[in-house]
């Protein structure tokens, strides 16, 4: 297939400024489009289910910013409570009602005794697992091979996402992720499977009395998507019996899966969760919360040090507020968010078929991956699972979507997300283009 340089011009032209003053000439690596090649598209602005680039180009979107935009972009609700809010100012650097409600609100939908909000993901798994080692006393954490948190030091070992796109699909060792990352620190992070509860209760037996805690993701996004096993959850709520710190990181799938998170759909009893992305409603936001007790070891209550220059930020609180209220208020979109995701995940099926090209589906509720590899639906589990996909065949599928108008992952190690915004209408143009770009591939 072939593609005019016209119709990219502008973002080829706002790249080659980009990069004359920005690294990679993008502020998140996986927008630079690396790993599937191609000019990364500027976009000039988003509403409901659909991107515009600066080349007047519209796109139905998947990746919904990573999974903020739940409602679909420029939600009415949402616009109003910022501008609503924006006539008020735009940041006080001293407490204010909204901080309060979304706190309430939070703790109420998710269990969590008590919560406090940073700016960013990555600020909270941050912050959680400094919390985790303040309360117990102890120095290790223990997290998964492939899942992210974010991009403290001490997370970036063995991490998906990005990272995992750079590995080109190899498996690591248990090195940083990331030059600058000191082995001492990498070192403090032990790495086991996910998905292998033996795994995991074998290293708990043998360095179980020194782990703060264990950091998760409850479905893995980062990886592309992985879907855990009873057993897996069982084994992780056995690692509370050693006195760690179990720490649900639903940045990704807090009110994503559930109104209640993963956490919810799943039955899991975290000490601490981890939130980001639906949370602040596309303004930045992350948050951290659980047990009171714990909590409250953090400052000036407790002797855990964290804090934020515009953490609370009225605006953001607004865009969160109207989110989970409008989340809250509509008892079916969850369902509704399934049966489309689910519809896209047959048809995917379904053509990849059709076409001869080997693809394995992992699916559940808005969150869903094609990984380019034979195997049957639903049976992959692991970061090695995962890395044994074509990463080529990928490429090339998605650059044939694009040329298409839709807008998918730029990597074959990402989840894509649905929006409420999504009907028939898009689903229907979409499975023409997946038929397209799958025969593209012969
Ligand atoms: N945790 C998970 C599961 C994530 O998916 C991400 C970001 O994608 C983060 C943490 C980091 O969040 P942020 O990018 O807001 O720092």
């Amino acid at each position: 297939m072939t593609q005019t340089t016209s119709l990219t011009a502008q973002s080829e032209a706002l790249f080659a400024r980009a990069r004359r003053v920005t690294p990679g000439g993008v502020n998140s690596p996986v927008r630079a489009f690396k790993s599937v090649g191609g000019t990364p598209r500027f976009i000039r602005e988003a509403h409901g289910a659909y991107l515009t680039d600066a080349d007047g180009t519209r796109y139905i979107d998947y990746i919904g910013s990573w999974g903020p935009m739940i409602l679909g972009h420029d939600h009415p609700a949402v616009r109003e409570a910022v501008s609503d809010a924006l006539q008020l100012g735009t940041s006080f650097g001293a407490p204010g009602e909204r901080e309060v409600e979304l706190a309430e609100l939070v703790t109420r939908l998710t269990g969590a005794g008590k919560v406090r909000f940073t700016s960013s993901g990555t600020e909270a798994t941050m912050s959680a697992l400094r919390l985790a080692r303040g309360f117990t006393g102890r120095k290790l954490i223990v997290k998964f091979r492939g899942n992210y948190h974010g991009h403290a030091d001490g997370l970036l070992v063995e991490a998906g996402s990005g990272l995992m796109t750079n590995l080109d699909g190899a498996l690591g060792t248990s090195a940083p992720s990331s030059a600058g990352v000191p082995e001492e620190y990498a070192a403090l992070t032990l790495v086991s499977e996910y998905n292998d509860p033996a795994a995991l209760d074998t290293l708990m037996a043998e360095r179980g009395a020194e782990v703060a805690a264990v950091i998760f993701e409850p479905v893995v996004g980062n990886a592309g998507v992985l879907v855990p096993t009873p057993e897996f959850l069982a084994a992780l709520h056995r690692v509370q019996d050693a006195g760690a710190l179990l720490v649900a990181d639903e940045v990704m799938t807090g009110f994503r899966l559930s109104i209640n998170g993963a956490t919810g759909l799943l039955g899991l009893r975290p000490d601490l969760t981890c939130w980001g992305k639906i949370i602040g409603g596309g303004l930045p936001v992350g948050a951290y919360g659980g047990r009171a007790d714990v909590m409250d070891f953090v400052s000036p209550q407790g002797p855990v040090y964290q804090a934020g220059t515009l953490s609370g930020n009225p605006l953001a609180m607004a865009a969160g507020l109207a989110t989970l209220r409008t989340l809250e208020a509509d008892p079916g979109i969850y369902a509704r968010l399934d049966a489309y995701t689910s519809r896209l995940a047959d048809g995917l099926k379904a053509l990849a078929q059709e076409a001869g090209v080997p693809v394995s589906v992992n699916q559940i509720g808005s969150m869903l991956t094609p990984f380019f590899q034979d195997a049957p639906h639903g049976s992959l589990r692991s970061y090695a699972d995962a890395a044994r996909s074509d990463t080529r065949a990928f490429g090339t599928w998605f650059q044939g979507l694009l040329a298409r108008g839709v807008y998918w992952a730029p990597s074959q190690f990402e989840s894509i997300f649905v929006s409420a915004s999504h009907t028939d209408t898009e689903l229907a143009a979409t499975l023409e283009a997946v038929r397209a770009a799958f025969t593209d591939l012969n």
